[in-house]
Formats: C-alpha cells, structure tokens, sequence
C-alpha cells in the first residue's frame, strides 16, 4: 500500500528523520497560509499524487514568492498530471503540499527494501540522485551500491561504506550514519517493503535532508498497523480494485481484453498466460480464493460485465475448496442486474461441476463450453476477436 509524500515525511519525523518543513494544502487559500506559517522566502509547492517523476511533469514549483505560490496552486489543484509513473490517463492533483525551499549542494539516491536473496533490508545508494534509479542503473551501474544490513540494525563499518560511497566527508559521515540507523529503524517498525528517499540532499549547510520520501507499506502487515491503514487514499486506487477488495477478491487490473475468473492465484496466472500464448491479453488478474461464496463471484461476474475493456470472459475453475455451483449461482445472480454483453467461456472441473454446468445451462445462457484450458483460451480469444 502507498502513502502520500506529505504522509510518508511526516512518518520520517516521527523517527527524529530530518525532512523539510511543510504543510498540507487541499485549497488554494491554504497552500498561501502555509508560506506565512513557514516564514522563509522560498517555497515549493508539490502535487500530491501517489506516483514519481513529478518534477519534470510540471507537478513541483519553486516559488519566489506568495503570488507564484498562489499561481502553481491555482495550476495544480485539479488539473491532471501525467508523469511516467501515471500512466496515460494521468492522475488528478487533490491535495497540494507546500514546503519551505532549500538550499540544495548535493542530491543522492537512497532506498531501503527487502532484499529477497539475502532475506535482509537492503540500502540501495547513489551519488547521482533526483534521476530516475532505472536510467541511473542502465547508463552507469558503477554508481550505484546495495548493501544488506547484516544484523538487527546497521553497523558502523556498514554506515561507513556508504557514507564513504556518497562521498561525505568529515561531520557528515556520523550524521550519515544516524540517518542510516533511524531509517532502518522506521523501516523495520513500521513493515515497509520500499522506503526511498530521491533526492536525499546535503544543503548548502551541510545538512542532510530527505526531499522527497516514497513509503510502501507490506500489505500482509497492515492488520498491525492501523495507523497507516488510516493514511490510504481510495481516489489513488483503482475504482475496480477497491471495489474487488470490499469483497475479499485478489483483483489486479489489467490493460488487456479478455475477463478472467479463475481460482487459485496460480492457476490465475496461468490462465493469463495461456490467453497471451493465444494471442491476446488478459483484462485482469482474479483469483477467487477458497472462501468464495455466491455474493463474491457475483461480485466479481458484475466487475467483469462492466468493465468496457473486456470483451470476452474466461472462466476457468478447477473445483476444490470452490464449488463449481456457487460459481454458476454467482453467475446467475450477477446477470440480474448486469446482462451477458460479452460472450463467455467456461472451464468447469472438480467439485459439484455437474450441477454447475446443469444450473447455467437450464438458465439457458448462450455461454461456449471448454473441456480444458488450452480450449478454453483459444474459445475466448477467438470470441474476443468476434469469431
Ligand atoms: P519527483 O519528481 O516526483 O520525484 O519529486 P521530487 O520531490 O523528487 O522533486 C523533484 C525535484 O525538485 C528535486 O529533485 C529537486 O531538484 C527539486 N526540488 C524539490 N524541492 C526543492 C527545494 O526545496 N529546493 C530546490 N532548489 N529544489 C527542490
Ligand atoms: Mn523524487
């Protein structure tokens, strides 16, 4: 789960991190109250959106004074901004944060995350910070150091090698190191699986800095952390996703054409890969889970049936724990209100699918029968292409 900037450096503080004084603005009015109680005589005004590359889309704003800072507030607050991380569609700005400006000497890179070789939290540093970390990556490797945290929190010698790596001298290395062990700290206390800091600054006078701040939170941890379950923002999330996830659905969006209503998470994805091997593209990831009832694949049937990108549904269940007739009751149920505008094809094997098949077809629904997957992709993928 991500957070806002505004979120994530307000987190920092409460572990004694260093981040620049701001405020939060939701209006125009207040994104210039916040430069009085600031004081100072630069600000920047910074689009809160839950996606990087914010700088060279237009979405952070240096300003000189109160009326530039009533201008980018006037141009951000609901305009859409599209960044390489937003996709096309963009993402709307609701929610400014206005900081006071600073003096910057020198911008690094740094990350934390969960390094899965090593089983550690793991720093990723750069000298070369405030680009992106891929381009970094691709152009000059050299510049960029991992390190797994060996024990329980950083060591000097390990502090040492990376301060050394950014190239801080003299003070800067202990404050370095401090910086290094409350980040950990906060990482590790509050469950991230990525915590960047890009640019993590030195200012003109020699203080550390993290400017901006991306906290992902482990979803599977959030049950003990009702604290950042409070700070998700719906109006980031997919609207289907939310929606999914009221029902217990494991739903991911997709760009594709074809539905998808599998159980299992592998099975899933291997219906999704099947349906590329065939020439086409899944709509969604959907994986049922084991606990299904009627109402949830009901659910799920509608999101599927209402989503105008897909134009085929594949419903592929090898029957278990799930019962091949509360997927056919699910879907008897979903058409009440959400007719069958797309063709479907089912896949149903295992547990009661006699009397799935039997339910669908004494409702007398034009749906295409599969004997197995690889049948069953090549029906819906043909079906999508309107054959
Ligand atoms: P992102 O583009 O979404 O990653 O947004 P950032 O928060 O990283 O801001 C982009 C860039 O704006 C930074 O790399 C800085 O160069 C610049 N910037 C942000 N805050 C300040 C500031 O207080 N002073 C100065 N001089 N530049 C800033
Ligand atoms: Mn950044």
């Amino acid at each position: 789960m991500n957070i806002h900037e505004y979120q994530a450096k307000a987190m920092l503080s409460e572990f004694a991190l260093p981040v620049p004084r701001g405020r939060l603005a939701l209006t125009v009015d207040e994104a210039v109250a916040a430069t009085d109680e600031l004081g100072g005589a630069i600000w920047v005004v910074k689009a809160q959106i839950h996606a990087g590359g914010r700088g060279k889309a237009g979405g952070v704003r240096l300003c000189w004074s109160k009326g530039e800072v009533r201008s980018a507030a006037e141009a951000l607050l609901g305009s859409v901004l599209v960044t390489k991380q937003t996709g096309e569609a963009g993402k709307e700005v609701k929610r400014l944060y206005v900081e006071e400006g600073l003096n910057i000497a020198s911008e690094f890179y740094l990350s934390l995350l969960v390094d899965r070789e090593t089983e550690k939290v793991a720093f990723v540093v750069s000298p070369a910070g405030g680009m992106e970390i891929e381009e970094v990556a691709a152009s000059s490797p050299e510049k960029i150091l991992t390190l797994s945290v060996a024990g329980d929190q950083p060591s000097a010698y390990e502090c040492t090698t990376i301060a050394a790596f950014l190239g801080l001298q003299g003070s800067q290395i202990s404050a370095c190191a401090d910086l290094l062990t409350k980040l950990h700290r906060a990482f590790c206390q509050k469950d991230g699986s990525m915590l960047e800091l890009n640019p993590l600054i030195l200012t003109a006078d020699g203080n550390l800095v993290a400017l901006d701040a991306k906290f992902v939170a482990d979803s599977n941890a959030l049950y003990r952390h009702p604290e950042l379950v409070a700070l998700r923002d719906l109006d980031e999330e997919d609207p289907r996703e939310v929606e999914a996830s009221q029902f217990g659905l494991n739903y991911i969006a997709l760009d594709g054409r074809i539905g998808c209503m599998v159980n299992g998470a592998g099975l899933a994805m291997a219906t999704m890969d099947i349906i590329q091997l065939k020439g086409d593209k899944p709509a969604n990831f959907l994986d049922v889970g084991g606990g299904v009832t009627v109402d949830s694949v009901c659910e799920a049937f509608k999101l599927l049936f209402s989503d105008d990108h897909v134009k085929a549904v594949l419903v592929n269940i090898f029957g278990g724990i799930v019962r091949c007739d509360v997927i056919a009751n699910g879907l008897l149920e979903a058409i009440k209100t959400h007719p069958m505008r797309v063709p479907v094809v089912m896949r149903l094997v295992g547990t009661n699918e006699e009397e799935g098949r039997r339910l669908v077809k004494d409702a007398g629904l034009d749906v295409r029968w599969a004997a197995d997957l690889d049948q069953a992709a090549e029906y819906a993928v043909a079906a999508a292409r309107g054959e």
